[in-house]
């Protein structure tokens, strides 16, 4: 006999819920603060040490400081670096970069995720196209997290977007996760799928979403330091996530920042911050 298993799927009550999206501010605000102070010739590290700062400033504790041994607070991943970059006193920032800055904190024991791609000063165009390209494949992916859609619904939605847009790399090696009582728990989120595939999306659950895009191939290679992920042809790449909560009014984004909140209404997602 075949009993089917599910993967254990960690369902949230609304007070939960709430909690979530109190340590999805702080990783909201501590994102908006490192947005703020992106420039040339500051090093990927001075940004780590502003968001440790910021993050246990707001009583909250760095989820990415010793997960696995990762040394940084967050994860800062410059041009042809994907995602997992680790902040270096010796990698310093130049007029016409692209940084993916990943940030997690915990805070009451709740977990929030998410990261954006920053422009250092004036980038060009292909750049400017490649992080719009991938901040609206996020969108489109966290459109999907309605009770009755299909996990296999978001990627899908975010494949068909990218797609739709040009010769963009869709990275596969990488995707979005279960969030909650941990950073990473089941269910995997693929950037790519089939409509109505998958396991069913029920009230409660709670996951981020967060596609990559390459200006090139989709390919990707992990550097020798065991963290850092490149694109294998070079070009450059963004990333963007947030944490949402799917609940009966639509996708509550955990992490919005103040920034979101047009974005929000447009899509006539939950107001994540009426009371
Ligand atoms: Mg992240
Ligand atoms: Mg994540």
């Amino acid at each position: 006999m075949f009993r089917r298993t599910e993967p254990q799927i960690q369902v949230k009550t609304a007070a939960e819920i709430a909690k979530m999206r109190a340590a999805g501010r702080v990783v909201a605000r501590t994102l908006d603060e490192l947005r703020a102070s992106v420039r040339p010739g500051m090093t990927t590290l001075d940004l780590d040490a502003i968001a440790e700062r910021s993050i246990r400033g707001a009583g909250a504790v760095p989820s990415f400081k010793g997960y696995h041994g990762f040394p940084g607070s967050i994860c800062t991943s410059v041009n042809e670096e994907v995602v997992h970059g680790i902040p270096k006193a010796s990698k310093v920032l130049r007029e016409g970069d692209v940084i993916s800055i990943d940030c997690g904190a915990i805070l009451d024991g709740w977990h929030g995720d998410s990261a954006i791609t920053v422009a250092v000063g004036e980038v060009n165009g292909d750049d400017r196209r490649m992080m719009e390209v991938c901040e609206e494949s996020m969108w489109r992916g966290i459109a999907e997290l309605r009770p009755g859609k299909r996990l296999g619904d978001i990627g899908h939605a975010i494949d068909g977007y990218m797609r739709s847009r040009g010769r963009f790399g869709n990275v596969q090696e990488y995707g979005g996760h279960g969030i909650g009582t941990e950073m990473h728990m089941e269910p995997h989120v693929l950037n790519y799928g089939r409509r109505g595939k998958g396991i069913e999306l029920v009230e409660g659950m709670c996951l981020a979403i967060e596609p990559m895009t390459n200006q090139g191939t989709r390919h990707v290679r992990q550097l020798d330091d065991g963290w850092t992920v490149v694109t294998q042809d070079g070009r450059r790449s963004a990333h963007f996530e947030h944490s949402v909560a799917i609940t009966a009014d639509g996708p509550l984004v955990l992490t919005a920042r103040d920034e979101n909140r047009a974005k929000i209404a447009s899509l006539g997602f939950p107001d994540p911050d009426r009371s």
